[in-house]
């Protein structure tokens, strides 16, 4: 519990950091061994995050203790639908965000390496922040996906634990903006089907390795 909250914080922080998120926007949570969750509090900047103030969920997603955040229902959705996922990152960060406002579906079949991280990944089209057809529209999006895109909103990627979640979002972020400069440049190539297929082979012995150690924690 101590070791999960302490990855959680961790990479909120990053988050903030990394600039995917300004003030109080994102949230991100970890499905726990017990079968409870955790997760970011409402309303608090990413920038000022604590393990105290983590919000714990009952296994039935019922908040336990802490402020939960406004978004708990989509990151419980999705929990329900797919019990692979153990961890949800959602930010707003500047590049996807800005595709999330103006295309109908991000193809990342322009750029080798987001094929191989991301796969597909819907626009989810808008919907309030915080509702239930957000989250179960998000939810839908997100069966055998690793990302979506929250159309005039931000993003949302999944994973098996949290680590992984943040790197998907790390680099959903960048292949946006490699997508961004590619169109200032006169648009990008879009790989073809023989090269993609070969790609997606590739990616089946390619994984994010464990690294004993990372997050560095405290003592
Ligand atoms: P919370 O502060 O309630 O987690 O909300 C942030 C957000 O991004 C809403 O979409
Ligand atoms: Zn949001």
């Amino acid at each position: 519990m101590k070791r999960s909250a302490s990855d959680l914080v961790f990479f909120a922080l990053k988050l903030h950091e990394k600039g995917f998120v300004a003030s109080t926007d994102g949230n991100l949570s970890i499905r726990l061994a017990s079968g409870g969750f955790l997760a970011t509090p409402s309303g608090i900047p990413k920038a000022e995050l604590n393990e105290t103030l983590l919000a714990a969920v009952s296994p039935s997603g019922q908040g336990k203790s802490g402020r939960l955040s406004s978004e708990w229902p989509l990151h419980f959705a999705v929990y329900r639908r797919d019990p692979g996922v153990g961890a949800i990152v959602h930010a707003h960060p500047p590049c996807a965000t800005a595709l999330a406002c103006s295309l109908e579906t991000f193809d990342t079949g322009f750029l080798s390496e987001a094929v191989m991280s991301l796969g597909e990944v819907p626009v989810v089209p808008y919907e309030m922040p915080s509702s239930e057809t957000l989250a179960d529209a998000v939810a839908a999006a997100l069966r055998n996906r690793r990302a979506a895109l929250l159309a005039n909103h931000g993003a949302v990627t999944v994973g098996p634990d949290i680590r992984t979640a943040f790197y998907r979002m790390e680099s959903l972020e960048h292949s946006a903006r490699i997508f961004l400069n590619a169109r200032i440049l006169g648009g990008a190539r879009r790989l073809d089907d023989e090269e993609i297929a070969a790609l997606l082979r590739l990616a089946e012995g390619y994984a994010l390795a464990d690294n004993p150690g990372y997050p560095p924690r405290p003592d």
